[in-house]
């Protein structure tokens, strides 16, 4: 290091946002985004303490959702470790603007669906669910996409996918352009049978 970037490791000129971070974290960031990331680490103690913050904050999140209730965009490596455990996953992975029929047993531990799609240059991509007509219903605004995946993994809440009663669910994956215009990037409907006995949860 030159004299002329010898500065106190513990003051940030340029701190790492903390949504940069948690996509570092997760592995979410493109390679050339995060080999800066890896390099600006190595020579910042300010941002590497920042960062194991939101690492500790991750892994209380990562708590919650192995718990399978929340609705959450999930990773790969995430998947692999349930199995790992021995956690039951349930998996649905319906093609863009197709469908696919699904249940749930009261053994599953979670409830995947894989989304395909074509992720390359997507700034911002949020995930609708809507129901059976399309009328959205709640909407996961700005999820972690990859660039180079070519899904998004999306964990519905096995609590609520236990109750919920026999019924159509849209999913749709919304990209938002500079100009704030909403392009969607696939559409993909899931036709759920309950299996569990018991009175639902809604209907
Ligand atoms: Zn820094």
């Amino acid at each position: 290091m030159s004299t002329k970037n010898k500065r106190d490791p513990t003051i940030c000129t340029d701190p790492i946002d903390a949504t940069v971070l948690a996509d570092y974290w997760l592995a979410g960031l493109p390679a050339s985004e995060e080999e800066a990331v890896e390099e600006h680490l190595l020579s910042c103690d300010s941002c590497g303490s920042r960062l194991r913050e939101v690492i500790a904050l991750a892994e209380g999140i990562r708590q919650i959702a192995r718990e399978g209730s929340l609705r959450m965009i999930v990773s790969e490596e995430f998947l692999k470790r349930a199995a790992e455990e021995g956690l039951r996953v349930r998996q649905y992975a319906p093609p863009a603007g197709g469908k696919v029929d699904c249940t749930v047993t009261a053994e599953d531990d979670f409830l995947i669906g894989r989304l395909a799609a074509n992720l390359s240059g997507a700034k911002r991509v949020d995930l609708a669910i809507c129901d059976e007509r399309g009328v959205e219903q709640i909407r996961l605004p700005d999820i972690p996409a990859n660039p180079d995946a070519t899904s998004v993994v999306y964990q519905e809440s096995i609590t609520y996918a236990k109750g919920a009663p026999t019924s159509k669910i849209i999913a749709r994956l919304i990209t938002i352009d500079e100009a704030g215009a909403e392009h969607v990037l696939g559409e993909y409907t899931f036709n759920h049978t309950r299996t569990i006995p018991g009175p639902a949860a809604r209907s």
